[in-house]
């Protein structure tokens, strides 16, 4: 493709495509910004400019950008089965390996595995066994799904009703009525003056038994977490929060789920998050790093105990009736096995450890003494920066300031790309399992530069 035809095209863009999650009327003014190419840990714009992606894509490039084996792994599977369906019993061998894979991998406990497209249908198909399971039951009313403040899950109508972000419910009749909400976990915004750690803990746990006992156990299914809130903000709630919710969740039968669409496949420095933070799920949902983003494909994850349900549900009823076009697609779980693969193989589970804690070093010798910075955290190659107008008082910038949006333009501007979380005021980082010490430095310069430029 020459360079006309893709000014063409820039120019083109937002007049037949309705982008999601972003401004339409600044697509209309500015135009897309359009990548073009893409490897290792850097993306190229149509302009031949490149630029270090810190945030992976959308969180999910684990393996890094142009991974020839990936590449030829789906082209293998491609010329050899393009695409079967695996509803009324049938299957591939590709689905298979992968699932026994996964299972080999996945926290103790989870037994079976369901094939979808991506997070949301994966947190979709999640809550639909959430109720299917009590339901098989003769638990009938067990329908209500709690899900706290600053998650997100995704965008369906359900999983957007689940996501505690205010912006993705404005003008839309969400979230349905079926979702429960309770505090977020971030000890650093939430606490009570004077409140520690353990009691901030103790508070939580009680707010969600007050909600059980008001509710009543009997008319609610389940409890989502992501084991480290991700777009809401990068919150690893208190010591032995997950310990308390498990116990008080398996006191009322209500199932805990897992939501590791960012955590999963070596994010944090293990494969999974749950094992880390102490959580024991009775569901998860992994997509992203799945396949590092090179196939839209999510897994979900049962335990045996809720499969025995489901196939007494199917004996009776004739069919587990749920399931997408998509699941178990041939080239989609080829490469999400080549993707394993290729993570085991390179060490970068444990390369995303070392280099993680190096990335956190850095961010605390360089942001600590600046103003505008409140609190760095996360885990792994997971990290936020939270900016503050009042480090003292930790008060959070008004949200007309924009300092998120003016930070990771700047940012831009110097060659890296983070990921601005406006509603929580804070700067997002999640780069491939890849990047090296290097690059990190040049990551966290960017960050100070543009920081101390804009605020
Ligand atoms: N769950 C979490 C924790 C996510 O971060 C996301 C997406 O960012 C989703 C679910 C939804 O995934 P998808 O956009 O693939 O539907």
């Amino acid at each position: 493709m020459d360079d006309s035809d893709l000014k063409k095209l820039i120019a083109e863009d937002a007049d037949v495509i309705l982008h999601p999650a972003s401004s339409i009327s600044a697509l209309l003014s500015n135009g897309p910004q359009m990548i073009c190419a893409a490897d290792g840990c850097m993306i190229e714009d149509a302009q031949g400019r490149r630029y270090l992606d810190a945030v992976g894509g959308l969180w999910c490039v684990n393996a890094g950008y142009g991974r020839a084996e990936l590449a030829q792994a789906m082209k293998e599977a491609a010329e050899k089965l393009s695409y079967y369906h695996t509803f009324s019993n049938a299957s591939n061998p590709w689905q298979v390996q992968l699932a026994e894979k996964l299972l080999s991998i996945a926290p103790a406990g989870l037994g079976k595995v369901f094939f979808g497209s991506g997070g949301s249908d994966a947190n979709d198909t999640l809550i639909k066994i959430a109720w299917h399971y009590h339901a098989l039951r003769g638990q009938h009313k067990k329908i209500k799904v709690i899900a706290r403040q600053q998650a997100y899950h995704g965008t369906s109508v359900s999983t957007a009703s689940l996501t505690g972000l205010g912006g993705f419910h404005k003008e839309f009749p969400l979230p349905l009525d079926f979702v429960l909400r309770v505090e977020c976990p971030h000890f650093y915004t939430r606490a009570l003056p004077g409140e520690d750690e353990a009691q901030f803990c103790e508070r939580l746990i009680d707010e969600i038994r007050q909600l059980i006992n008001t509710t009543g156990a009997e008319n609610i299914a389940a409890f989502f977490a992501e084991p480290i809130h991700a777009a809401g903000g990068i919150i690893e709630p208190p010591a032995g929060y997950y310990q308390k919710l498990k116990a008080l969740l398996a006191e009322h039968d209500i199932l805990l789920v897992a939501d590791e669409v960012v955590c999963g496949y070596g994010r944090l420095g293990s494969w999974f998050g749950s094992p880390l933070l102490g959580l024991e799920p009775d569901m998860m949902a992994t997509a992203k790093g799945l396949t590092s983003g090179y196939f839209p494909m999510s897994a979900a994850f049962i335990t045996n105990e809720v499969w025995q349900v489901l196939k007494q549900g199917s004996d009776k009823l004739g069919a587990f009736s749920h399931g997408y076009t998509y699941s178990g697609h041939p080239v989609g779980a080829a490469v999400a096995l080549a993707n394993i693969e290729l993570l085991e193989r390179e060490g970068l589970v444990d390369k995303a450890r070392e280099n993680g804690a190096y990335l956190h070093q850095r961010l605390h010798d360089v942001l600590d003494s600046n103003p505008y910075v409140g609190e760095i955290r996360g885990r792994g190659l997971l990290a936020g920066v939270q900016l503050v107008a009042d480090k003292a008082q930790r008060r959070l910038p008004d949200a007309g300031d924009k300092w998120p949006l003016k930070v990771s333009n700047a940012v831009r501007e110097l060659g890296v790309i983070v990921r601005p979380l406006p509603s929580v005021a804070t700067l997002a980082i999640s780069p491939p399992l890849t990047i090296s010490c290097e690059q990190i430095d040049t990551l966290v310069m960017a960050l100070q530069t543009a920081i101390n430029q804009q605020l």
